[in-house]
Order: C-alpha cells, then sequence, then structure tokens
C-alpha cells in the first residue's frame, strides 16, 4: 500500500511513502503521519491520499507511525487546503500545519476527545440585598455581582472579558453565596429558541437584511453577500440572527474576526446567545485550551466557530455559512509562512461547501466593493445607526495653518485640549488615537546629524522614555540612550511622536485625568489587554491612549471624544493602500465615539486637511472616497483592476542581490508581449531586517493566470535559489514594504 503524504515543511508538492502491513488498518486520508524526510529525519505528514505506484527512480521509504486515532481532515478541509496550495502558491505541509491548533501540532497522537463544558455564572436569589454592603468593602465584587443582576445568567467567558478580576471576584462571590456558577453541556434546541427571543428587534434594514440570508440559507446553495453597515448599524446583530437560523436547522457556523483578544465582547455576545454551542479559536488562549475548542468543533460538540484569521481552516460541521467581520482588515493576511488571505478563502470554502458567506464592514476593501459592482456578491446596506443615533460630528485641526498663525505646536492641540476638558467636566470618555508606538521616532544629532538606527534593520530606532531605551520595532534590538551623540558628542534630539509621548502629554494637560494606554509597549498579553479594556469599560479610566488596537470594533457607550492626533502617519506609507488604510483607520477609530446614548464628537488634527482619504473620513463618505480611489486604481492599475505577484528575496548583500537578478532573467519570456509588467527587482522599502538584506520583485497582469505562468518559469530558481537566498512567492500581497 502506497500513499501520497504532505509534509510539514517547506517543500512544494507531496510525497509516497510505503505502509507496513502492520500500519495499514490505521492508515486513512487526513491523518497524520510520523515519516522519514531527508537525512533520516523524522518529520510530521498529513495523508492526502493514496498511490497506484511510485514515481520511477525514487526509492520508496516507510511510514514510521501513524499519529492520530482518527482523521483530523474531513474531505471538505483537504479540498479547502489544495485549493489554498495550489492557489497561493505554498507548500502543503505548511498549510495542514497552520490549520490545526498549535496544541494539536505539538503533541504527537494526542487525538482523545476532552470535553469541556461552558460554566456559568448567575446571581444567587436574594443577592441583590447585599449590594450595598459590598459597595463599601469589595469594590471588584460590587461591580461583578451588579453586572450579574443586570445581565441574569451568563458565560463565566464573558465575566473574564468585562473585568480584570472577573474570576476571582466570582469565587468570593460564591463562596459568600452570592453567586452560582454551573457548567453546561450544549444548549438544547428550545434554549436557542428563547436565547433569540432576548435579542432586541431588529431595525427595518437590519430586518431586509437578515431575510435575504435567511433565504440564501433555505436554498442550501453558495451565496455570497457584501454587508455594507456603518459603525454601530448592527451589522453583529444581523450574523447573531443569521446564525440562530443556522443553528435552527441543525446545521453550522463559521465567524472570522480580527483579533479577539481586542474585542473580548464580541466573543462574549456570541457565547450570550448561543453558550456552549460556540467554540473560540485564537492566541489569547492556551495551547491545551485551543486544542480543546478545537475536538469540540471536529466531534460536533460545538457547532458554531469564533476565531481568527487560521479559524478558516476549523473544523466546523456541515457548515452553513461563513461570516467575515471587518472583512478589510489586514489581519486576515498571513504574512509568514503559508501567505494565505483568509477572507477571500472564506468565499472558497463556502463554495465549496454550498454555503452563504457574508462578508461585512463598514468601510469594505476595494477589491470586496469592486466584486459586489460586478456581481459577483449581493449588497446589502445598513446605512443607518440603530436607534438612528447620530453619527459623530468631526472637525478638522489643521496643524499647517495654526503653526502659520505663530502658535507653538503641542502634540494636543487648543481645541483639542479643550474638547478634553469638556468630556472629563462632563464624566464622559475619550480615546486617542496615534498609529505609532514609543516616544520619539527618531533621534538626530543636533551637531552632526547622525540619525540611530538598527544595524540589522533599516529603520530608525524608536526612543521609548519610561524604559529609557532605543528600540528597533521590527527585531526587538535595545540600545541605551545617551543625551551626547556617539559619533561627534554633539547633543540630540528626538522627532517624531509616537503614544507614549501622547500620553505623557495628556497627562501634563490634565493632572486629574486617569489615563491608561494601549499599544504593544504597554500591554504584553490578550489577558493585559482584555485588563485594560475592562478598566475603560468600567469607567475606571477617562482617557484612553492607543495604536489601531484602540480603533478595533469596541463599543463603549460612555465615550463622547475620539481624538486623532496625527492622521497622516499611515498617509505616507509607499503603499498603494495608504490612502485606503487611512480612510478605514479613521472612520473605525471615529465609529467608536458616540455610541451609547450621548452625542458624540471627533477631532482630527492632520498636515494634509485637503488629502481625499482624510476629507471624505470626516464627512463620512464612503461612496465618495472609493469613487475616487477606484478611479486613480483603475488609472495606474492597481488591484482591484490587476492582480500581483510579489517574489520577496532574503539573504547576504550580494546574494540576495544575484537572486533576485536570476529571478527577473528567468521571468522574461512572460513578459514581453505578455500581458505581464515587472516592478524591480528593487531593494525592500526595508531594505535590510534582522540583518539580511532583500529584495522584491512585483508582477503585475490583468488576471491571475499570466502570473502563473511567471511562477512556473521562476519556480525552478527557487528551488536552487542563486546565492544561498530564500526566494517566497506572496500570491495578492498586501505588504509593500
Ligand atoms: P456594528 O457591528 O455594526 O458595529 P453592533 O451590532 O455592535 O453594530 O450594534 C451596535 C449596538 O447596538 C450594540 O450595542 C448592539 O447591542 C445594539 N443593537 C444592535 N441592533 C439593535 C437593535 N435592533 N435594537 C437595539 N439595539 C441594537
Ligand atoms: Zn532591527
Amino acid at each position: 500500500m502506497l500513499v501520497q503524504v504532505a509534509v510539514a515543511a517547506a517543500v512544494r508538492g507531496t510525497f509516497t511513502y510505503r505502509v507496513p502491513p502492520a500500519l495499514e488498518p490505521e492508515v486513512a486520508v487526513g491523518r497524520r503521519v510520523a515519516v522519514p524526510f531527508g537525512k533520516s529525519r523524522r518529520a510530521t505528514g498529513y495523508v492526502v491520499g493514496f498511490a497506484e505506484a511510485a514515481p520511477d527512480g525514487v526509492a520508496v521509504r516507510d511510514l514510521a507511525e501513524v499519529l492520530d486515532t482518527f482523521p483530523l481532515f474531513t474531505p471538505d478541509l483537504l479540498e479547502l487546503v489544495r485549493w489554498a496550495e495550489e492557489y497561493y502558491l505554498c507548500p502543503p505541509g505548511e498549510l495542514y500545519r497552520a490549520a490545526l491548533p498549535p496544541g494539536l501540532n505539538a503533541r504527537a497522537g494526542a487525538a482523545a476527545p476532552r470535553r469541556r463544558a461552558v460554566e456559568y455564572a448567575a446571581p444567587a436569589p436574594g443577592a441583590a440585598g447585599a449590594l450595598t454592603a459590598l459597595a463599601r468593602r469589595a469594590r471588584a465584587q460590587h461591580a461583578v455581582l451588579e453586572y450579574l443582576l443586570a445581565r441574569g445568567r451568563i458565560p463565566v467567558e464573558e465575566l473574564r472579558a468585562a473585568f480584570p478580576a472577573g474570576r476571582a471576584a466570582l469565587v468570593a462571590l460564591r463562596e459568600k453565596g452570592l453567586a452560582l456558577v454551573e457548567a453546561e453541556a450544549p444548549l438544547p434546541a428550545g434554549a436557542l429558541l428563547a436565547a433569540t427571543a432576548s435579542a432586541p428587534p431588529l431595525m427595518p434594514d437590519q430586518a431586509a437584511a437578515l431575510d435575504v440570508l435567511a433565504a440564501a440559507l433555505e436554498a442550501r446553495e453558495f451565496a455570497p453577500f457584501l454587508l455594507h453597515g456603518v459603525t454601530g448599524s448592527g451589522k453583529t446583530e444581523v450574523y447573531l440572527r443569521a446564525i440562530a437560523k443556522v443553528r435552527a436547522s441543525g446545521r453550522g457556523a463559521l465567524v472570522l474576526v480580527p483579533e479577539i483578544a481586542l474585542t473580548p465582547q464580541l466573543a462574549g455576545r456570541f457565547r450570550a446567545r448561543f453558550g456552549a454551542d460556540v467554540a473560540l479559536l485564537h492566541s489569547g488562549l492556551s495551547d491545551a485550551e485551543r486544542h480543546a475548542e478545537w475536538l469540540r468543533l471536529r466531534h460536533g460538540e460545538a457547532r458554531i466557530c469564533v476565531g481568527v484569521r487560521s479559524a478558516i481552516f476549523a473544523p466546523v460541521q456541515d457548515l452553513a455559512m461563513v461570516v467575515v467581520d471587518e472583512e478589510h482588515d489586514p489581519s486576515f493576511k498571513q504574512e509568514d509562512g503559508p501567505g494565505y488571505q483568509a477572507r477571500d478563502l472564506a468565499v472558497v470554502r463556502a463554495k465549496q461547501a454550498g454555503a452563504a458567506c457574508v462578508l461585512g464592514s463598514a468601510t469594505p476593501s476595494l477589491e470586496s466593493l469592486e466584486n459586489a459592482r460586478r456581481g459577483r456578491y449581493r449588497l446589502l446596506e445598513l446605512p443607518l445607526r440603530v436607534d438612528d443615533r447620530p453619527l459623530p460630528a468631526v472637525e478638522v485641526v489643521d496643524l499647517a495653518s495654526l503653526r502659520r498663525g505663530g502658535r507653538p505646536l503641542g502634540l494636543v492641540s487648543p481645541p483639542l485640549a479643550a474638547a478634553l476638558e469638556a468630556t472629563l467636566a462632563a464624566r464622559q470618555q475619550a480615546i486617542l488615537f496615534l498609529n505609532r508606538r514609543g516616544f520619539q521616532t527618531l533621534v538626530v544629532c543636533e551637531a552632526c546629524g547622525r540619525e540611530e538606527r538598527c544595524e540589522s534593520c533599516s529603520v530608525s530606532l524608536t526612543y521609548h522614555r519610561r524604559r529609557g531605551v532605543l528600540l528597533c520595532h521590527y527585531c526587538g534590538r535595545v540600545e541605551r540612550v545617551t543625551p551626547a551623540c556617539p559619533a561627534c558628542g554633539g547633543p540630540r534630539r528626538g522627532i517624531g511622536v509616537g503614544t507614549e509621548q501622547v500620553e505623557a502629554a495628556v497627562r501634563q494637560l490634565l493632572p486629574a485625568a486617569r489615563v491608561a494606554r494601549l499599544d504593544r509597549d504597554a500591554v504584553g498579553s490578550a489577558d493585559d489587554v482584555a485588563a485594560v479594556l475592562a478598566r475603560f469599560a468600567n469607567r475606571e479610566v477617562d482617557v484612553l491612549v492607543g495604536t489601531q488596537m484602540v480603533t478595533k470594533g469596541h463599543d463603549f457607550p460612555g465615550v463622547t471624544l475620539v481624538g486623532v492626533v496625527l492622521a497622516d502617519v499611515a498617509l505616507a506609507l509607499p503603499d498603494f493602500r495608504a490612502a485606503e488604510r487611512t480612510f478605514q483607520l479613521l472612520t473605525q477609530v471615529a465609529g467608536r465615539a458616540g455610541r451609547g446614548a450621548d452625542a458624540g464628537r471627533v477631532i482630527v488634527q492632520t498636515w494634509n486637511p485637503g488629502s481625499p482619504a482624510i476629507t471624505c473620513a470626516i464627512g463620512h463618505d464612503y461612496a465618495a472616497f472609493v469613487a475616487g480611489e477606484l478611479a486613480s486604481r483603475r488609472a495606474l492599475g492597481w488591484p482591484p483592476f490587476a492582480r500581483l505577484l510579489a517574489v520577496r528575496v532574503e539573504g547576504s548583500d550580494d546574494g540576495a542581490k544575484a537572486c533576485a537578478a536570476a529571478l527577473a532573467d528567468a521571468a522574461r519570456p512572460a513578459l514581453a508581449g505578455q500581458g505581464v509588467a515587472l516592478l524591480g527587482p528593487a531593494p525592500a522599502a526595508l531594505e535590510r531586517l534582522r540583518g539580511k538584506s532583500r529584495w522584491h520583485l512585483l508582477f503585475r497582469a490583468a488576471g491571475p493566470e499570466p502570473l502563473r505562468r511567471v511562477h512556473r518559469l521562476l519556480a525552478p530558481v527557487a528551488r536552487r535559489p542563486p546565492g544561498g537566498a530564500a526566494v517566497r512567492f506572496d500570491v495578492d500581497p498586501y505588504s509593500m514594504m
């Protein structure tokens, strides 16, 4: 017996192995095996099929072991991986590895299902009477009990997301007999109906969108949708209702979200509605937890998966609907290893499964919008906020004219400062957004002009004042700061602002304000993020300063002011999507304001008040932005009007350059008159990274077929790259750096 095996290594194609007779009963497609690979190395492999005969001239070796007692990959997932491998030109073994939860990848043979019930918390009868006493002596317990009394019976997960010390407070409450904690198996169908009944009545546009989705679910055919709804229009409620219908028909649903750690509320909403029927897959969980959640899906104990990018491969059974929330978010693109785009794979998976697919966003990507315009996706629109809450009023502060007015420019302009003061005086909350970490982003010598740069990466080092160091944001290199220039001894000055400096400026401006910072320096783990967000949600923090981590889909009713410290940061990047990213970020962060009963206000500080990305975001005018941006993409030949293939080369200075030149040579037959343009080879914008020299080639064509021809020409070079460089193909690239 011979089998085809995809080996978990950076090689394309599959390999043939012989199955020793003793292992024959255990071998099946979709199971993992241990195989000898290369120089007697033992590697993990994935059985993808059987073979009739060994390829000529190849000595076939024996499988060493079968690792699983049941197939980890069902036929639908094998089909999806096969599609992704072909399209993204990546090693199949890497995709199979990426498709499994890390806990399962590490442990050989760890396939015994482990049941895990979801825990629920509820207030004990009569607990309300104890509130006053708790208010004085145990504030955390008071807050948790108050929440429980308001919400009734909720998953403990939600409590953990809402309160940093939620778990400990709950245990204390239970010991005092004030709260109940119980485990529960998946909800019976009747309970599901009850949970749905407690949901709010839909707004007319929500109801109309749901009707269309319900009809598609009933038809049981592939149907792709683009759900364009302004921030706060109730998109999530539409997903929840549609998934309730999926469950009522006994089928399963998959929901992809950008980063669960940043939006614990969202996971909480799904758990609150569907209980243990929801499995969560994200990096905030321990490996063991992820493994357990994955198995619950695989065995049909949980039918709804809410997860991040890699959950596109989650083993949801009887898939009827795939949802991608915030479909424009760049985090759906995998940048290391197998470079797939989970949002695009969502459409493919839905097509293969005959399922509905909903891509939702307040600012749909131009790719998805163009698909809707061409009639490939059906467009559903939610143009109004829930309860007709107005979109926040946006004001612009033109930094250039302020400077011409001769006023000294602080980080917080006088209008923003006044708005912050008014917000705090009204006991409301504010978010300040700046898409750059650190205190100062460049340190220069005023005498000799020397800039502090990372030796291994071609970027400036960022000054982090609290830690007292200069830090490379790419490789993590740390240098001590000296007041004098190490080259000439001259005085040094920091320029460029980061979130740490914004935090310091706010503390100085408003000494009484409670300020917290949310960026990768301030918070290490997913738990820390949840803790900061929970303190903000509990109104223990007045002003939250942060990077794009603060722009995600948070729902804080107390926030009435959003300040954008410098709107221009993302605009200056050498990337054809820079304007689109800027528009999306500004719209998302503005959407955090005014989600409660009080109206919101947004203040945008910028040097480019006339740039379309900024004026359209200010005017909440998606249509105007995309009209202009689509026209310029069409004129310049960028996606969605062209397809791109990036070839990334990394190696020594000479090696990378030589390899890039060899690749350009090899591609020549595909270029002349064949409708393919080659940009480069050129050093990448990030010319050096972690000590390696980087070159890029960017191929552009009207459709994917000519680019596949390019790949066929380059593949032999990539297999044995000159100069010892490493070559990576990136299909539909996002990063232009
Ligand atoms: P989006 O996902 O579009 O940003 P959400 O679904 O988060 O919007 O809805 C915004 C807020 O409005 C949430 O607090 C949600 O619970 C609430 N909401 C959604 N739909 C309704 C409705 N039909 N009636 C009342 N409140 C609603
Ligand atoms: Zn570096």
